[in-house]
């Protein structure tokens, strides 16, 4: 029988196809060390993916052979955009196609499914919440600061100060995929101001995530390398690909990425002067390449970020690790914040 004082919290991460979960102990002990995934049901609509939620939390307690009696708290996050309560975004959210999950309460409905209180955040900022305490452990988390970039489809952000995340009023702090950065010196002779998916012109989402690379990067870089492979190929598939052309030194590529780092490290400039964190942080595919490209690109991003001499002197720029994984622990870790 495991000890009587002995409380876990769980970790979820609910994905477009697929849960994550982990377990964290009152010790600060992660019990699985790998992913413990299972299908999202996400596309089927809010019920079915309850109750997957609440099956990816009985599995992973199976697994780590604790007993529900022990958990005093589970920590959930998905894509957004969804209010910091967990409510679904009432127009709808990418992730979330099937017209019911439109202004649903994902984390209510999941705490009264499984009779445990249930802590939520978006992806990005569980993600930097992790890559926050995984850097500083957790007794220096408490006193630090960071900012989170997370490059996918989309540009992801978080924002931790004193090792919690910033929310915000309405639960919005942190979309720094949505702030504007300076176009002058980064696009090229010619290149039209990139347009994002949430309706500004030159924000870093528009140059910095896969989706800048279709809609903007791409189309601009292949008018000025015409005979490209890439150039047979469909955009989004080509998209895709560009990565794997950026690892062999391919030129156009690498002058995609250029545009990408720039925009990055004009992002940490803003925050250098908007928080000032300890960390900054840098995580997605791109830094999940190949490490000389990876080397690369962190290089070009850190050369882009303008710090003060009193910053450069005690601030870094360093990659979330475990990225993977990052979302069920982070999730786990704001869950017993909870407890303690
Ligand atoms: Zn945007």
């Amino acid at each position: 029988m495991a000890d009587p004082g002995r409380w876990v919290v769980v970790g979820l991460d609910n994905g477009g196809t697929t849960n994550n979960a982990t377990v964290l102990d009152g010790d600060g002990q992660f019990l699985v060390d790998h992913m413990v995934e299972s299908p999202s049901y996400v596309k089927d609509g809010p019920e079915k993916a309850v109750e997957a939620l609440a099956r990816a939390l009985d599995q992973v307690l199976e697994l780590t052979g604790m007993p529900r009696s022990v958990v005093r708290a589970v920590g959930l996050d998905t894509p957004g955009p969804v209010s910091a309560d967990g409510v679904i975004a009432a127009q709808g959210a990418t992730n979330f196609a099937n017209a019911d999950w439109c202004g649903f309460d994902v984390r209510g409905a999941l705490e009264s499914r499984i009779g445990l209180p249930v802590l939520y955040n978006n992806d990005a900022n569980a993600a930097a919440l992790y890559a926050h305490h995984a850097y500083f452990g957790p007794v220096r988390a408490e006193e630090r600061s960071s900012v989170s970039v997370i490059v996918g489809t989309g540009l992801g952000g978080g924002v931790v100060e004193s090792g919690r995340v910033v929310r915000g009023a309405a639960g919005m702090a942190g979309e720094l995929g949505h702030v504007w950065v300076p176009m002058d010196g980064l696009l090229g002779p010619g290149q039209p101001v990139p347009a994002c998916n949430c309706g500004l012109s030159g924000d870093a989402e528009s140059v910095a995530s896969l989706t800048g690379i279709e809609k903007n990067l791409l189309p601009h870089w292949l008018a000025r390398f015409p005979d490209h492979e890439l150039a047979r190929v469909p955009v989004g598939v080509a998209a895709k690909l560009v990565r794997g052309y950026g690892e062999a030194g391919d030129p156009l590529a690498l002058g995609i990425f250029e545009q990408q780092a720039m925009a990055i490290g004009r992002l940490f400039t803003i925050a250098a002067n908007f928080t000032d964190p300890d960390v900054y942080f840098l995580g997605g595919g791109v830094v999940e390449a190949a490490p000389h490209f990876r080397d690369w690109f962190l290089e070009r991003v850190r050369e882009h970020t303008v710090l003060r001499e009193e910053q450069a002197q005690t601030e870094a720029i360093a990659l979330v690790p475990d990225l993977d994984m990052a979302g069920a622990r982070g999730s786990a870790i704001a869950a017993s914040t909870t407890v303690r």
